[in-house]
């Protein structure tokens, strides 16, 4: 290798546990900025990697050292600050750290690898005759022309496999260069068509503003056409509401379809001109900027606000719980607690749960702070991400409103980190790499040195239990804003007595047919989250669960057999009622789409809507929703827990759970948790305009301390009883948990892969209890069988270690074509 090429660390998109030192092109001055993506070659593959750093001259072998084959666009792509960030993440979930930066960028698998293709000196036309069919002629002269093609017209080419011959027998012979890149990387921002004027019109535009009469201008050349007439007045209608009276082409378009050999004759006259210009997707379009009041906080709120702002101001590491009933004024907190970063120059993070239900934060933020924010999330188009990612980059914006994949926004110089309903389960990402949101964003704010405050109305059990151990500081608000007292709250016993329909009760048809009558609003919900059914007994509401778990256990049709997830621990399901010996046990399960068929019988005249994860909503359809909701148009809004979280419908008088015990009966430690913050919160929905609200809960164990509990809403009272089981089953957050799947095509393989791990396990354990193995909850996926293991221990350490040994050893343990996750604080098994 010759001598003055710079040394870089890359961090390589590949399953790779380390980085790797490439050479920098040959006589650079300038040094690669860290957050630069490169292509190197890895093997006999070229691969994407990031640059996190120059490399010291004595990292590797120097004479091994390859040079990086190229640098895509013009980075950086992400703030050097990050790197220690996605350090972390990549040693604390055993992740390969080029593949948690490919998760943390905002492109889009299809963005990811789009090919480019670049000419080098493109030869002689008898080098390309002799390469190409004269139907290929037309492209290759756009590109001559051109120095590149685009990526569409690449895309096409490469579909098309002559296309794909003569591409690639043109690269052998060093004709043109395919390179893989970035849509973000080549900086392509849309682009749109504005015209301007020119001469004449400009003058006369400047002089009074007023649409001229378009007779103004016949008299020096021929008369104007009739149709250049009209586009003219067109233009000149437009222009004032325009700066500088450039008028996108778009809006004259849609007036008049057919203008464009008028408009060629108007710019051939010099009236007017056309030029293109760089636009950024703007996912804030449509959306009207009001005015947003800002209230006088209350007392309590005032207290939790001060509190944020000392940490703020003192750029302080500050992990805070905000625990607020639901209506408690939170979100004004988090607005007031953001104008104090931001007027101190800094920026902020907020993390909501799911963005389509984030509508409503999203418009007071863009009322309150406008420009400055951003929102990052998959629901929006790749491009208008990518736009945004930009504007977060170099400083435009300094706010940014996102999922949890937001966590990852390249803001520099954080003040403040938000998760809202940081209890939330959607915080929890299960694809390629498990992390927990929340837990991040925790991590970002102790990196930058910033406050984090996590809100909620039902803390998850382990942020209640850091206040208890003095990790983070409690900041209460015990009461709702406006003067309505809480809900009441009825539960009804679905087992007792007749009940007109399995779903409804006679206690909530009245109180249905009472709301109507009344014309308020009324939310069906039912906790439906699992997709297997479990048994239960119809005479004492029992679900039998393991032995060993404390688990519900799953009935798998298939097998005939009722299985532990966690452990194994399997029954037949023909079995009796262990708690009354009942021979009548049931499975059960059903969905929302039955209840939408009762609702229609029962009440035929009510406008019903049902929103579910079936029917995925999007964002737009998100704020329609709650304009409907707002302007009454609805009158029974059924919905799982997506109509739960945290949506403001000052019209809903009553709050229906149909059945409140389902969460209960699934395979999962966290299932009181779960169904108590489930319940507290839809019962939040209700009451929080004018009305009073009243909820009713159905369910067959109105016994049960999560349901009990939450009809006192009494969240303490929870984490009391809820922390005394962890401790007895030891749980976490008395615990700490890894998951060990495996997963491929054959059965057999998988199995005998997950016993080689598990022998493995069980060795180099320690203090590490290993659990398993079993098949996993949802055993075949996409044709992929599935099996875990659970890992459990108190000693942090011991486990991290242990999950280490298993990564180098993996590829011995398992066999070809059977994949090993880890995924660390599982929350979904
Ligand atoms: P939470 O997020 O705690 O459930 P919200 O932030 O949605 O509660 O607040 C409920 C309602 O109270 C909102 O309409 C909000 O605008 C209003 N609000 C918040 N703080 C105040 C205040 N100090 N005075 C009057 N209204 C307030
Ligand atoms: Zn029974
Ligand atoms: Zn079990």
């Amino acid at each position: 290798m010759e001598t003055g090429r710079r040394l870089y660390e890359v961090a390589v998109a590949a399953p790779l546990a380390t980085t790797l030192t490439y050479a920098g092109p040959i006589g650079q001055d300038q040094p690669l900025p860290v957050g630069s993506v490169v292509r190197v070659p890895l093997g006999g593959r070229q691969v994407t990697g990031y640059v996190l750093g120059e490399a010291r001259p004595d990292a590797g072998a120097l004479h091994k050292v390859r040079p990086l084959s190229e640098v895509l666009g013009t980075g950086p792509f992400f703030p050097a600050g990050l790197v220690p960030f996605y350090r972390w993440i990549a040693q604390y979930y055993h992740f390969p750290v080029g593949e948690v930066i490919r998760t943390a960028l905002p492109l889009a698998p299809g963005l990811k690898t789009y090919r480019r293709v670049l000419v080098t000196g493109l030869g002689n036309e008898e080098d390309i005759l002799t390469v190409a069919a004269p139907a290929s002629w037309p492209w290759l002269q756009r590109l001559a022309a051109a120095g590149q093609l685009g990526s569409a017209e690449v895309r096409r080419l490469w579909r098309n496999p002559p296309e794909r011959r003569t591409l690639l027998s043109l690269e052998k012979r060093g004709l043109v260069r395919i390179v893989s890149g970035f849509e973000l990387a080549g900086g392509r921002a849309k682009t749109e068509a504005v015209l301007q004027p020119e001469g004449r019109l400009a003058e006369l535009l400047g002089q009074g503003g007023q649409a001229p009469d378009a007779s103004c201008f016949d008299s020096e050349t021929a008369p104007l056409r009739r149709s250049e007439c009209k586009l003219l007045g067109l233009f000149c209608d437009l222009a004032p509401s325009f700066p500088d009276h450039v008028v996108p082409r778009a809006p004259l378009r849609q007036a008049y379809p057919n203008h464009t050999p008028a408009l060629q004759r108007l710019v051939a006259r010099g009236l007017l001109s056309l030029h293109q210009r760089a636009v950024l997707r703007d996912p804030f379009a449509g959306l009207q900027r009001r005015p947003c009041p800002v209230p006088d906080l209350t007392a309590a709120q005032k207290s939790a606000l001060a509190s944020m702002s000392a940490a703020i101001r003192a750029h302080e590491f500050v992990p805070f719980l905000l625990f607020g009933v639901t209506g408690s004024g939170k979100t004004e907190v988090y607005l007031q607690a953001l104008d104090t970063a931001l007027a101190l120059g800094r920026s902020a993070l907020i993390l909501v749960p799911e963005i389509t239900l984030a509508a409503q934060l999203e418009r007071d933020l863009h009322a309150r702070f406008g420009e400055l924010v951003a929102v990052l999330h998959s629901g929006m188009s790749d491009g208008e991400r990518i736009d945004q990612w930009q504007l977060v980059l170099h400083g435009q914006a300094r706010v940014v409103l996102g999922a949890r994949s937001a966590v990852f926004a390249p803001l520099a110089d954080l003040g403040l980190v938000i998760v809202d309903e940081e209890h939330d389960s959607s915080y929890k990402q299960e694809e390629g790499l498990p992390y927990q949101g929340r837990d991040l964003a925790v991590l970002r704010a102790q990196l930058a040195g910033c406050p984090v405050v996590l809100g909620s109305a039902t803390p998850a059990l382990t942020s209640y239990w850091h206040t208890q151990t003095g990790k983070y500081q409690l900041l209460h608000l015990p009461a709702r804003v406006n003067p309505q007292p809480l809900p009441q709250v009825s539960v009804v016993d679905m087992k007792a007595g007749q009940q007109p329909s399995r779903l409804f009760s006679v206690q909530l048809l009245a109180a249905m047919r009472e709301n109507l009558a009344q014309k308020q609003q009324t939310l069906l919900f039912l906790n439906r989250r699992g997709f297997a059914t479990f048994m239960q007994c119809p005479d004492c509401g029992h679900v039998l669960e393991c032995r060993h778990c404390h688990v519900a256990l799953t009935l798998h049709r298939a097998q005939n057999r009722l299985l532990c997830h966690y452990c194994g621990y399997q029954l037949h399901p023909d079995t009796v009622c262990p708690a009354c010996g009942s021979h009548r046990m049931l499975g059960r399960g059903f969905g929302t789409e039955r209840i939408e068929e009762e609702i229609a019988a029962f009440f035929p005249e009510a406008r019903t809507v049902r929103v579910d994860s079936d029917n995925k909503k999007n964002r737009r359809t998100m704020l329609e929703l709650m304009q409907a909701m707002r302007s009454r148009d609805i009158d029974i809004l059924i919905g799982t827990q997506i109509i739960a979280k945290g949506l403001h419908f000052p019209h809903v008088a009553l709050v229906g759970v149909l059945w409140a015990d389902a969460g209960l009966s699934l395979p999962d430690f966290r299932a009181g948790e779960r169904t108590f913050a489930q319940l507290v919160q839809v019962t939040g929905r209700a009451g929080r305009g004018e009305t009073p609200g009243r909820v009713i809960i159905q369910t067959c164990r109105p016994d049960h301390y999560a349901v009990r509990l939450a009809q006192q809403q009494d969240y303490v009272g929870l984490y009391a009883e809820e922390i005394e089981l962890r401790r007895q089953l030891a749980y976490p957050p008395l615990t700490r948990l890894v998951n060990v799947r495996l997963s491929g095509e054959h059965e057999a393989e998988v199995e005998r892969g997950a016993g080689a791990v598990a022998a493995f396990l069980r060795r180099k354990a320690g203090p590490v209890v290993v659990l398993g193995p079993a098949p996993a909850p949802l055993v075949k996926i996409k044709d992929r069988v599935r099996w875990q293991l659970l890992l459990k221990s108190s000693d942090l350490h011991a486990l991290h270690a242990l999950c280490d040994e298993l990564c180098s050893q993996k590829h011995r343990l398992c066999p070809r074509n059977t994949t090993l996750q880890v995924d660390v604080d599982p929350e979904n098994m």
